[in-house]
């Protein structure tokens, strides 16, 4: 089961939200069982706003760094390629617009703008 840790934007201080589009399963008697959550909308019962799941945003956050850390800048057009997932380990990889071969460390240093040893004077 996915973690939640929701928040309403308004910082309504019951923390009560309601799950929309989220089916109930429920037994025989219509007793309440359980609910599918992983398509639900929530929101804050008080408020109505759409509530913040703050468990799931750092979710995000974490594919987004790992993406951009696959992502290599051809030295020679400026296009972007992500490493190879068959070996990500390989030294060279080559650009599939130019042609381009170069070394790994090569398009990272690139796409960070030249690295710490660049001096401005
Ligand atoms: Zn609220
Ligand atoms: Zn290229």
């Amino acid at each position: 089961m996915t973690r939640r840790d929701l928040r309403c934007p308004n910082g309504c201080p019951e923390g009560h939200f309601e799950a929309l589009n989220a089916p109930l399963i429920v037994d025989g008697s219509g007793r309440y069982l359980e609910h599918d959550g992983s398509a639900a909308t929530y929101v804050c019962v008080r408020c109505r706003s759409v509530v913040i799941d703050v468990a799931a945003a750092a979710r995000e956050m974490l594919m987004d760094n790992r993406s951009a850390s696959s992502v290599l800048e051809c030295p020679g057009c400026g296009a972007r390629l992500l490493l190879p997932e068959d070996d990500p380990q390989a030294p060279q990889v080559e650009c599939p617009t130019c042609g381009e071969r170069f070394a790994v460390e090569e398009g990272m240093r690139f796409l960070h703008g030249g690295g710490p040893e660049t001096e401005v004077e």
